[in-house]
């Protein structure tokens, strides 16, 4: 049984490092980009709308996402029991590092020390200005979104503002980039939770970690490219199943 016998790996090892990916956050209500009900697997026009060169050119869709963001706000998704569980992890003194796709802020959220998790593809609760790198958090600038800016400009220097995520054509931060290659490289045990693992360089990571000698457990309800390098892969839905791992550890 895989559940076994990653229960005992999770036993077995101490420095743990996770990558996640929208998989993780699905039990909340986001969903995923490539998965059965993926954003993009209904609608891939929607995957234009990730590239920095459709913010830069095209107001409508900015004053159009700023409008849905402003309509979401209301009802922000919650953390769930995978979260928790990831939480439970670091509680435990068991995870090194938490190298996350997702954009939510849900890690965070969940209650995990900020210097043990890397959003390496930005955080959507914040927002930068794309001349001058002004980080503001995300519901001030939706108030203004409310007062009636369509298309809100950054009130120091007049530049576009963006939630301060990597959209495609953007370049992630070397230095956080670094920090999860080093992380990778150095683990006892990387599990890839909830990723298609199609996403580069991140998708990377558990090739670098398995190289360098860690075990590799790849937990999805999906195969990965990666599925045949890894110790063990598992399918079940992340929100019951790592709790049910986390519990068997205390
Ligand atoms: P992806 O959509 O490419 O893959 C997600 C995978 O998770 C799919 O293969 C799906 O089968 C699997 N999955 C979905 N729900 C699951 C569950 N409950 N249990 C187990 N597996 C489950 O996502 P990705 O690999 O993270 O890459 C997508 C990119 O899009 C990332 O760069 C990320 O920044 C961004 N993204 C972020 C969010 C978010 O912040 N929540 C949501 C969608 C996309």
């Amino acid at each position: 049984m895989d559940v076994d016998r990653v229960a005992d790996l999770l036993a077995a090892h101490r420095r743990v490092v996770v990558l996640t990916g929208a998989g993780v956050s699905t039990a909340s209500g986001i969903p995923d980009f490539r998965g059965p009900q993926g954003v993009w697997t209904r609608d891939p026009e929607a995957e234009r709308l990730s590239h920095i060169q459709t913010w830069l050119a095209e107001p409508d869709v900015r004053r159009r996402v700023w409008r849905q963001r402003l309509a979401e706000a209301a009802t922000r998704p919650a953390p769930n029991p995978a979260h928790h569980a990831l939480v439970e992890l670091e509680r435990l003194g068991r995870l090194e590092l938490l190298v996350t796709q997702n954009t939510d802020g849900l890690h965070l959220e969940a209650g995990h020390e900020p210097e043990r998790v890397v959003e390496i593809h930005g955080t959507n609760r914040r927002v930068v200005c794309l001349e001058c790198g002004h980080l503001q958090d995300m519901d001030e600038v939706l108030e203004r979104v409310a007062e009636g800016d369509h298309d809100p400009h950054c009130e120091r220097c007049g530049g576009l503002l963006k939630a301060a995520t990597v959209s495609f054509g953007q370049p992630l931060s070397p230095r956080q980039l670094a920090r999860a290659h080093e992380a990778a490289a150095d683990a006892e045990l990387f599990l890839a939770l909830g990723s298609s693992l199609t996403v580069f360089p991140v998708a990377e990571l558990p090739r670098v970690a398995a190289d360098a000698g860690a075990r590799l457990v790849i937990a999805n309800a999906e195969p990965t490219p990666f599925d045949h390098v890894a110790d063990a892969v598992l399918g079940e839905d992340l929100a019951l199943l790592l709790p049910a791992l986390v519990e068997r550890l205390r």
